[in-house]
């Protein structure tokens, strides 16, 4: 290291999108980090170039519009923030629309260039094989999605069997706003009160016997996306893909995740509903709720096309859209702390698409924040929160809290890894969306617009405000 520093480095653990940022963080707080990047000693299967923050599928940042999409908020934090990754992106931008997309070669290259010229960063090319050394007293993991097998073994042998996963299995999300409530209604099978229950914890969607062949002929008659070789064929512990139990015989889904035992219809008590449809509260705000049992490889346009004939989902709008991938994440909400720390090993933190966040900017926003939150601590300071109305604080928030478990499906089932998205900010103050001047009519597609501004511009002045801007 060129320049010194009074302080300890910290050591990052991966130099993709989160490392990267983290890393950058750190030493912007005069903070000394060494980033282990393993990629020019052992590949991944997904990774083509040593570069840091290499981007291993497509070259887009999703939406920039700080205005009205949560992607783009979480941008526009990130830019108030210093973030590394967005400067590279701004700096490699290629014409996309309303979307940020970027040169891959030319945006890695930045990344890469801006942390090997920073004068408190030392960047080593090792693999890291077990979890980090006690002297390694402040440390980040953001090994992501593809995490060395070694280390892997290492995290699971330290949190236990269930608490790191290797595929997702993603149900989809629905916003709770856009479901039919003159149709579906709310009912636990049997009217179960379980420990933390109501004996009205689902959202139940009912189907006569025409709907049902209809919807099962979609369900085979649906495009999927097929796994990668390296991916294997991940059909474990009965968590078929929906479209697969349909294929496998006309009755299954109705005898598994679509039966329709011990459910009354609200609306039509005398009518038994040939199979049902439940879904589940997703987060502790009650905004999301997912599909039960509806893990799929259902290609995203097939997805909305077909789960909008299910009576009550006709304009569902969701948060999130199923599959299922090679994905290495542990489950965060029991084993972290607010603050990213493993609990029981202070000074050690996990960072981007391992702490169950989904996406390029997400993982590299939750690097920034495990940056921020490990700098401060190695300055002697509180690491400070951001507020859970940011698009940081969302997310955070989703990562180490907001989810909740469910009874039926503990563990790492339970907790899927997510996109940042509306669903995740807490609601807006009553009368905080107000009418546009000279608009008659106040309601719908209008007012889901106002409601997704007020959310965005709350998000960015509270983001400014945690910043010390
Ligand atoms: C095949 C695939 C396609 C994807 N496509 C997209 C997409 O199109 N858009 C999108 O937004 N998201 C996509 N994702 C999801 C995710 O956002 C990206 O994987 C993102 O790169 C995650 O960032 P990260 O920093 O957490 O992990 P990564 O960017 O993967 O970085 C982790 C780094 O850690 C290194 N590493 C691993 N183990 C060790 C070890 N033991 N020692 C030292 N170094 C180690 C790796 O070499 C890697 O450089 C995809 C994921 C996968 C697997």
């Amino acid at each position: 290291m060129t320049k010194t520093s009074f302080h300890t480095p910290i050591h990052v653990i991966g130099g993709g999108l989160a490392g990267s940022e983290a890393a950058w963080q750190i030493a912007e707080t005069g903070v000394p980090v060494i980033l282990h990047e393993m990629r020019g000693v052992r590949g991944t299967d997904a990774h083509k170039t040593d570069s840091l923050a290499e981007l291993v599928c497509s070259n887009s940042f999703r939406s920039d519009d700080a205005t009205s999409n949560a992607v783009g908020v979480l941008h526009a934090e990130m830019r108030l923030a210093g973030s590394l990754i967005m400067r590279s992106a701004d700096a490699n931008q290629v014409p996309a629309g309303g979307a940020l997309a970027v040169d891959r070669d030319g945006f890695s290259a930045a990344v890469t260039a801006a942390l090997d010229s920073h004068p408190l960063i030392a960047i080593t090319r090792e693999e890291v094989t077990g979890l980090p050394p006690e002297e390694w007293d402040q440390a980040i993991i953001a090994t992501g999605p593809l995490t060395a097998p070694s280390l892997a073994a290492a995290i699971q042998a330290r949190t236990g069997a269930d608490s790191l996963a290797f595929f997702d299995a993603i149900a989809p999300i629905v916003h709770t706003a856009s479901i039919d409530m003159d149709v579906c209604w709310f009912q636990s099978r049997y009217d179960k009160v379980g420990p933390g229950g109501t004996g009205k914890d689902y959202i139940n969607c009912p189907m006569d016997e025409a709907q049902y062949n209809a919807f099962v002929d979609a369900l085979i008659a649906g495009d999927t996306t097929g796994f990668k070789e390296w991916e294997g064929t991940p059909y474990f512990d009965g968590c078929l893909p929906i479209e697969v139990m349909a294929e496998r015989g006309r009755e299954t889904l109705r005898h598994g995740p679509m039966k329709p035992m011990g459910l009354t219809n609200a609306h039509n008590p005398t009518v038994k509903a040939y199979a049902v449809v439940q879904l589940r509260q997703d987060n502790a705000l009650g905004t999301l709720y997912n599909m039960v049992g509806f893990q799929t490889k259902l290609k995203y346009g097939a997805q909305a096309e077909i789960f909008r004939l299910i009576p009550g989902l006709e304009n569902a709008e969701f948060a999130r859209l199923g599959g299922l991938h090679r994905n290495t994440y542990i489950n965060s909400p029991t084993l972290l702390d607010r603050s990213l720390t493993l609990k029981g090993r202070p000074g050690l933190r996990f960072a981007g698409q391992i702490t169950g966040c989904e996406g390029y900017v997400e993982s590299a926003s939750i690097g920034l924040l495990a940056g921020r939150f490990a700098a401060a601590e190695r300055l002697g300071q509180a690491p400070v929160l951001p507020p859970e109305t940011t698009a940081f604080g969302a997310l955070l928030n989703h990562i180490t809290g907001g989810h909740i478990v469910s009874d039926d499906e503990p563990g790492k089932r339970s907790f899927q890894p997510m996109n940042v998205n509306f669903g995740l900010f807490p609601p807006l103050e009553p009368g905080a969306v107000v009418r546009p001047e000279g608009l008659k009519r106040f309601r719908g597609k209008d007012k889901a617009v106002a409601k997704k501004q007020a959310t965005a511009a709350r998000a960015l002045e509270d983001c400014a405000r945690w910043l010390g801007r």
